[in-house]
Order: C-alpha cells, then structure tokens, then sequence
C-alpha cells in the first residue's frame, strides 16, 4: 500500500479560524502562536462548516479494488481513478489479505497467476479491456486519487478508522489522518487520539 499527501491547502488552520471568525466578527481575537486552538471547540458545538474551507487530495496505489470500492462510496469526496476500460490489467498484481495462512499464500498467489491467464484468454479470443475484466478480481490492485475538505476527511476517518471498518481501508485511513495530524493538529487531534495509534 502506498499513500501520497499530493496537497493540501496551506496554513489550514489558520484559513478555518479566519472563516469561523467570520462568522462571529471576532476575528480581531485571533492571537498569533494560537491559531487552532478555537477549533476543538467548534468541533464540539459541531459548528464544522468552516472545516470545509480546506482540502487535501491523496493518491493510493497498491490497493485492491475490494478497498478502493469502499472508499468511493463517499459521496463529498473527488475521485479519479485507474481505468479497467482503458488500461489492460495483463500483469495486474494483486493484495493477499493478512488472514490467508502463510503456508497458504503461494496457494492464492496460484490462484492469481490463474485469473491473469483467464483475463489474457479473453482478450486473445477478442473481448474488450472493458469486457475481459469480468474476471478479475477484487484483490486486483488499482490507483486512485482522492480529493476532499477537511470536515469529509474527519467524518471518514471516524467511519473508517474504526475497528469495525474492514482492515484494508482502516489502514489506509489511518495512514491518512497521520499525514494530515501532521498538518492541522487541532482538526484532527480527537481522531488521532482515538484512531492514530
Ligand atoms: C463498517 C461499515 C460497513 C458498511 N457496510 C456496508 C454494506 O454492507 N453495504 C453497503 O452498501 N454499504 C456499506 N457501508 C457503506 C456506508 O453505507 C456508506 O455508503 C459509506 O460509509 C459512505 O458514508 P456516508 O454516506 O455517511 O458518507 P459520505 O457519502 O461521505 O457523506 C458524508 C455525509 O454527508 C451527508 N450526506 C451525503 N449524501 C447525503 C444524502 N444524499 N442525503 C443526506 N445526507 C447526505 C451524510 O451526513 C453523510 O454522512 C459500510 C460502511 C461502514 C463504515
């Protein structure tokens, strides 16, 4: 799995904190060395408007498509994605989900090896990329960049972070709220507290 920060809006704290001034007309309070620390607070009076005024945008690479189909599931957030229509999958490589027994895993990987053949044999016999890839699988690994505000990333966060959320997507989460912790401490120093470790 890996997981690049491609941007993220700079001072970001400082760009909330003058939007939720804003509102209140305070922003002749903001005090230089503080800036953030306003911002738990409005998290916890869940005024989080102003956490839309930032961004970041990720790219994954070397994750299946079981994970990438879950990630896009969230609706705020901008997706591009590698294309099975456009781009052959001929030599796809794939994740081996940590629960496949290590005495086991060149069993799957044979069994990848396997689907790989059956996805040349369709498109030798004619078929599409968009036609041949029925049957590949969803351990097939994809690329994808991700882009959205600083209030869609804590709500996927707190949704994906969790230990309920499936292993692959928690991972590439977690590694997400680390890099943007890293950023903006006071937006997502909760999440990091319950979820980063
Ligand atoms: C542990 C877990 C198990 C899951 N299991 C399944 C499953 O078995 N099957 C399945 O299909 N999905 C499943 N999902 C996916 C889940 O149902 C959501 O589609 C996904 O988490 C996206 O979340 P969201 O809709 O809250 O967020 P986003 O699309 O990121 O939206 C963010 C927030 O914006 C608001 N919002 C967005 N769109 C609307 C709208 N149209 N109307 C009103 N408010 C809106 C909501 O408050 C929403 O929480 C699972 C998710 C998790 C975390």
């Amino acid at each position: 799995m890996n997981i690049e920060l491609l941007a993220v809006t700079p001072d970001p704290e400082r760009i909330i904190e003058i939007a939720a001034r804003t509102c209140y007309q305070s922003e002749e309070m903001m005090v230089s060395g503080k800036i953030g620390q306003l911002l738990p607070k409005l998290i916890a009076m869940g005024h989080e408007s102003p956490f839309e005024h930032a961004y970041a945008t990720f790219r994954l690479s070397d994750v299946s498509r079981a994970m990438t189909h879950q990630l896009v599931r969230h609706r705020l957030m901008a997706v591009s994605q590698k294309s099975q229509r456009y781009v052959s999958e001929g030599n796809f490589s794939w994740v081996v989900p940590p629960s496949v027994p290590a005495d086991r895993k060149s069993e799957f990987d044979q069994d990848m090896e396997g689907i790989r053949a059956l996805y040349g044999k369709w498109l030798e016999a004619g078929l599409k990329k968009e036609d041949a890839r029925f049957v590949l699988p969803n351990a097939c690994t994809s690329e994808i960049v991700v882009s959205a505000d600083f209030r869609e990333w804590r709500h996927i966060f707190k949704v994906r972070c969790h230990p309920r959320a499936q292993w692959e997507i928690r991972e590439a989460c977690r590694r997400m709220l680390r890099e943007l912790h890293r950023h903006a401490p006071h937006v997502f120093g909760d999440l990091m507290q319950e979820f980063g470790g």
